[in-house]
């Protein structure tokens, strides 16, 4: 970011331009909205800025600008349109400490004018650092469409209501009364009363707000999916939204993290330190001590919060702490790995049914029903599983599966670095090893990257790429 955009406070600021054509008039435009006192100097003023002048709302000075005429200005425009001119106007300006815009000359001006969408007191300020004036008109426009012209209207009647709306608690009840004003009673009311009607829906809202009972804490359990924020459902980005606390694994991708609620307070439970029998239980206590304080909790898991996500755990505590809860599914690791391969995870004739399996659990790696594994066409989606692939291959071999039997391990399934191994059950440890993969990556047993996928036609045992 070259432009860091502030909002300057203008009352009683002086504000300073040299010009009096076009560029001039422009500008001026913009800057009659401020609550600034405004001096121009112009030898040839447009008849427009001599009518301001008449009517009190700038100073002019119908004179060339000259060393001392700054002294005191917080911004100086130079627009005369005229490059020797500017070039002097802005050393006099500088010199003066007033910081400087040259108009149509980006590398000698201290900062710019973004274009502006005014509904104050919203505004709104785009900037492109001078790459894309277009873009910046084009987003303009969009926005001026996109915001209702009673925004400002909104904002002002709303301002002389913010000492009233203290009488709420700070926090969740307060953003709940001011969300429902402008975005459901405000807009209505206007609508219908105009301000004075919009002003009494306030009052009205606040009494009910005052006395509604307090919202009840409520838990909800989430399914992050595996990475890919497009892989969120709608329900996932809801609660997002609306969500004071999150308590999210180590496996949760930043981006996914970036959609909660600004405000939300963000808690990492994956960190290493919490030992893994404490862990369980202080998870457990996070949430219910948050939920008793009216929150609304969103504990969010990897992929589908039922699938080795300890969720019984978890609602075996809140019900215990008669805590309400709620489960919002996710795309598994195994869907979604599949999807990255082009394989479907059951057919017709292949397999008809589909196993879940983990590498390892709380004793290593749990025994399995090894003989329906080794059968042909038996499938298994195998989370956790790089550790214990030596163990599976040597179980499975003894059970009688055939040794080309294809294995793909899929890594960082839907995320940019998702890479593919492509093995056979003989090879797989070896293969695993020679791959050192350091990402979460499930392994899907019985499957082999789609024939004629472009990018998995290579030889087996090669590490791809997406
Ligand atoms: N609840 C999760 C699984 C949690 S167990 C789900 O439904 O996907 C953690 C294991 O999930 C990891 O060891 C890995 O085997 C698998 N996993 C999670 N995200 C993955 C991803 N993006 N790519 C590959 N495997 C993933």
């Amino acid at each position: 970011m070259k432009h860091f955009p502030i909002f300057l406070a203008m009352e009683n600021q002086r504000l300073m331009l040299s010009g009096g054509g076009a560029a001039a008039l422009a500008k001026l435009r913009l800057l009659l909205k401020t609550e600034a006192r405004i001096s121009v100097f112009a030898t040839d003023p447009a008849p427009e800025i001599a009518d301001w002048a008449a009517a009190g709302r700038l100073e002019l000075h119908r004179r060339a600008l000259k060393p001392g005429d700054v002294a005191g200005a917080a911004l100086f425009y130079a627009a005369d349109e005229d490059a020797a001119e500017d070039t002097r106007t802005g050393a006099i300006a500088r010199a003066e400490g007033a910081l400087v815009n040259i108009v149509d000359n980006l590398s000698d001006s201290q900062f710019l004018t973004p274009a502006i969408v005014d509904r104050d007191p919203v505004t709104v300020a785009i900037g492109t650092e001078g790459a894309a004036p277009v873009l910046a008109r084009a987003i303009k426009r969009e926005l001026e469409d996109r915001l209702p012209p009673t925004l400002g209207a909104l904002a002002r009647i709303g301002k002389s209501f913010r000492r009233a709306a203290e009488a709420l608690p700070f926090g969740r009840k307060r953003r709940d009364f001011w969300a429902e004003y402008y975005f459901d009673a405000g807009p209505r009311a206007l609508a219908e009363g105009g301000v004075q009607g919009a002003e009494k829906a306030l009052g009205d809202l606040l009494e009910a707000h005052h006395s509604a009972a307090p919202r009840a804490g409520h838990v909800q359990l989430v399914g992050a999916g595996p990475g890919d924020p497009e892989l969120l459902t709608l329900k996932a980005r809801r609660a997002l939204d609306e969500a004071d606390i999150v308590i999210h694994d180590r496996l949760i991708a930043p981006e996914i993290l970036e959609l909660a609620r600004r405000e939300a307070v963000m808690l990492d439970v994956g960190k290493q330190g919490f030992g893994p029998a404490t862990e369980q239980t202080t998870i457990a206590a996070l949430m219910i001590a948050h939920a008793k304080t009216g929150a609304q909790v969103v504990r969010l898991k990897s992929g589908d919060p039922a699938i080795y996500g300890r969720l019984d755990e978890e609602l075996t505590a809140l019900d215990e702490a008669g805590i309400d809860w709620s489960i919002v599914p996710g795309i598994t690791a195994a869907s979604s790995a599949a999807a990255g391969i082009g394989q479907s995870l059951t057919q017709r004739g292949r397999n008809s049914a589909l196993r879940i399996l983990t590498g390892h659990d709380t004793a290593g790696f749990a025994e399995q029903d090894w003989a329906a594994l080794a059968r042909p066409g038996a499938t298994a989606a195998i989370y956790m599983a790089k550790r214990g692939a030596r163990f599976l291959q040597g179980r499975l071999l003894m059970h009688g599966a055939a040794p080309q039997t294809p294995v793909t391990i899929v890594e960082n399934a839907s995320r940019p670095n998702q890479a593919v191994l492509e093995s056979r059950l003989a090879t797989l440890a070896a293969d695993l090893d020679r791959a050192d993969m350091s990402g979460p990556a499930i392994l899907l047993y019985g499957l082999a990257p789609r024939a004629g996928l472009a990018q998995f036609a290579q030889l087996p045992e090669v590490l791809h790429g997406p």
